[in-house]
């Protein structure tokens, strides 16, 4: 029988080693193991691997033995054999009981697995794997310069699979009868990219480094490729659907919101806003993706769309990911739209529309009013959290949705919005989690991205420290005497901490909260870590000590939502000095007075979650303050995180510094939904130009008339990305 790609590795592997590669590594297919690429290649003699290597990893290393003495153990019967390796940086120790390996011999190579342990200080393997090399046996896989190490698991060693793949590949590594090149060839010769077998065989059997970068450039090129012609599919199929063109039309309510504006719009909002007049007046549905620094003023572009939509005779929704926010949108649109917002009511202008709240909290009588309101087209204008998106509302006429904070939101939920227009609406997705160029282009892919850089002129700007207070105790006092000198000039401050407090098993809020989807990265385990800081004691603690006398309240998930609403307008009515909360906050929430923002247990939180706090001051003419206050060492990775985000107030540079502390996967993970991307080799944050390349050969390719069809190779690997796209579906439905 002829093998294939779609051979099952039972099939071509002992019955043992096959289910052990689909159980624990997930290969399944002879195209799944040519895909299992090595994690990296030892060179004998010389790597740092064993310097490197720390506690508790699962690491298989390259190393020489040095030395092996076997010794009576002393309170049991047995033998034990202690063999020390060493690679030319670092030295082990193996530790074997009972057990004798005569060809453990002083100068052998060999490649050790297992989780690394300790005693004594000392690092040690108890009982690893290992594969001796032989050199006397012509086995020419260990006369090579370098070794593939592989991503292992307990049944299956880099050396089976290492080996697995030699069955495959044969001696000779021929694999040109087995893979055929997707890639046409004059892209090949246009990029400089190595047909497919020459680089999988590379990739696998490298002789020097140099064969393994041409070959990793090749299998990167695949995957960014078929990644950018779905999306570019994607984007053509969005382009076709049937939407309805919404005009701008004078006189109306884009007119009173311009007129009414107590500011000149910035360059940029000018800009995007132009942009979006013009998108919203074609009749295919607008796609787009509004990035914009903290504090940028994405909501009035938002609402300057919105308000071209209705007067065009549509409705628009803005869906926002806390009552929070979504009730501060209501009331600033209402408040910005005067009479025109109240049409309807007894000293509204008939000639307005209805801005109408929809959130999970309303009383039902309130919420059947609502949906009343929308479906029957009296409102124009919808602002609501999650509860816009259940059944049972209906819009009359859906123009336009405008998602608030996309990083809040899934696909899924974008789209379940979408689909309550007759025709799909336009959509506007805004985020302040600004994003890597490639990561747009990426994980993005099917939306345009209009980005505003620029600030409303006039800020005062962050100043950010962090206050280490294991290191310097008394830099807590200065903080709050910070704090009390700001209050005393007519300023207001957030303290914001990671807990609620008052209820051992309190995750960080009720169902209006948003989750803690970026907390920080885990700098090991922590276990042994004290609770983190919550807001009830916190709050009682100031109240007593460093902040009497001011007016303190707390701001948290478990207050019912009118209760937040009232604080928040009390704060922003001036009627409240300080205010503890959770990160309940973090998101959009704008009071331009406050001008302090003290984060407790900074070190709980992302660097892109703790730029988003700090964005909630000095968003007035006053400089704010922001204090990082934090356990953590200065010295401690977690420290210098926290430095990093002090330094920098650029946004691009932070959101780049969080992705760098997550996988490939994770990145992808969070924001498609957890899609399947086929993304194993690409580095979205290394890779710029590539995919830039080839996100240029996608579009190209699919703008020709014939489309993929001449080349059923991409065609082949598109369709299987979507279909392992729709089996992820299915499994989470
Ligand atoms: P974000 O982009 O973070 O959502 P907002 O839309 O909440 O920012 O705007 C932040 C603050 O800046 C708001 O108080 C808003 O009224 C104000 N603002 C927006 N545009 C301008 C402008 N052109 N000039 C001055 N202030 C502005
Ligand atoms: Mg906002």
């Amino acid at each position: 029988m002829a093998v294939t790609l779609e051979t099952p590795l039972s099939r071509v592997l002992g019955p043992k080693t096959a289910t052990s590669m689909a159980e624990q590594l997930n290969l399944h297919t002879v195209r799944d193991l040519l895909r299992h690429y090595p994690r990296r290649y030892a060179r004998r003699g010389e790597q740092a691997d064993l310097a490197d290597v720390q506690v508790g990893d699962r690491v298989t290393v390259l190393a020489q033995v040095r030395s092996v003495t076997t010794r009576p153990m002393r309170n049991r019967r047995g033998s034990l054999t202690e063999v020390v390796v060493g690679d030319g940086s670092g030295r082990m120790k193996l530790v074997f009981f009972n057990h004798r390996h005569a060809a453990l011999k002083v100068n052998a190579w060999g490649m050790f697995a297992g989780t690394v342990g300790e005693y004594r200080g000392e690092k040690q393997f108890a009982h690893p794997d290992m594969h001796l090399l032989d050199n006397d046996s012509g086995d020419d896989d260990w006369a090579r310069a370098l070794i593939p190490i592989y991503p292992a698991s307990k049944d299956v060693s880099s050396w089976v699979i290492q080996k697995s793949l030699k069955l495959l590949l044969g001696p000779q590594g021929n694999l040109a009868g087995l893979v055929e090149d997707p890639l046409p060839e004059e892209m090949r010769t246009r990029h400089g990219i190595l047909p497919l077998a020459a680089a999988l065989l590379d990739i696998h059997r490298p002789t020097t480094m140099e064969d393994v970068e041409h070959a990793s450039h090749r299998l990167k090129w695949d995957e960014a490729l078929i990644l950018q012609l779905t999306l570019a599919a994607r984007r053509r199929a969005a382009a076709l659907e049937p939407g309805t063109a919404r005009p701008r039309r004078s006189g109306g309510l884009l007119d009173a919101v311009d007129a009414a504006l107590p500011f000149a719009l910035t360059d940029g909002q000018r800009a995007v806003g132009e942009e979006l007049a013009a998108e919203l007046d074609r009749d295919q549905p607008m796609h787009r993706l509004l990035q914009g620094e903290v504090g940028s003023g994405k909501t009035v572009v938002a609402l300057r769309a919105m308000a071209q939509v209705v007067d065009a005779g549509g409705q628009a929704a803005l869906l926002a990911p806390t009552e929070v926010l979504a009730a501060q949108h209501a009331r600033g649109i209402r408040e910005l739209l005067g009479p025109l917002g109240r049409a309807g009511e007894i000293d509204g202008d008939p000639a307005g529309t209805r801005v109408t709240l929809l959130t999970g909290s309303l009383k039902a009588a309130a919420k059947r009013a609502a949906r009343a309101d929308v479906a029957d087209g009296r409102s124009g204008i919808v602002v609501g959290t999650h509860a816009l998106l259940q059944e049972g509302v209906e819009f009359a006429d859906l123009g336009l949705v405008v998602v608030d904070e996309q990083h809040r939101f899934g696909v899924e939920q974008r789209d379940a919005l979408r689909a309550k227009g007759n025709r799909p609406p336009h959509v506007l997705v805004m985020t302040a989690t600004p994003i890597p160029r490639t990561v747009a282009m990426t994980v993005y892919g099917d939306l345009e991205v209009s980005t505003l850089r620029q600030l409303p002129s006039g800020r005062g700007g962050v100043a950010s420290s962090v206050v280490p207070v294991s290191e310097k105790r008394n830099w807590l006092d200065r903080a709050w005497e910070r704090l009390r000198e700001e209050v005393a000039a007519g300023r207001q401050a957030y303290v914001v901490c990671p807990r609620i407090g008052d209820d051992a098993s309190d995750a960080a809020g009720s169902d209006d909260e948003p989750e803690d989807a970026d907390g920080a990265p885990d700098d090991g385990p922590r276990g042994d870590r004290r609770p983190p800081l919550a807001v009830l004691d916190v709050a009682e603690l100031l109240r007593a000590g460093p902040l009497a006398g001011l007016r303190l309240e707390v701001l948290h998930g478990r207050l019912t939502p009118e209760e937040k609403d009232a604080r928040m307008r009390a704060f922003a009515a001036r009627e409240i000095d300080v205010l503890v909360a959770t990160t309940v906050v973090e998101v959009g929430v704008d009071v331009p007075n406050a001008t302090v923002m003290v984060v407790m247990d900074a070190d709980r939180f992302g660097v892109s979650q703790l730029h988003q706090l700090r964005g909630r001051v000095a968003r007035g003419q006053h400089p704010g303050l922001c204090l990082l206050v934090t356990d953590a060492s200065s010295s401690s990775s977690t420290g210098q995180r926290l430095a990093a985000v002090a330094a920098t107030s650029d946004g691009f540079e932070l959101a780049r510094l969080d992705l760098e502390t997550r996988r490939e996967g994770d990145i992808l993970g969070a924001a498609q939904s957890g899609r399947r991307s086929g993304v194993r080799m690409l580095s979205l944050l290394e890779d710029e130009d590539l995919i830039a390349a080839a996100r240029a050969e996608a579009t190209a390719l699919l703008d020709t008339e014939r489309g993929l069809a001449d080349h059923p190779g991409l065609a082949a690997e598109v369709a299987r990305l979507a279909t392992d796209e729709r089996a992820e579906w299915l499994e989470k439905a």
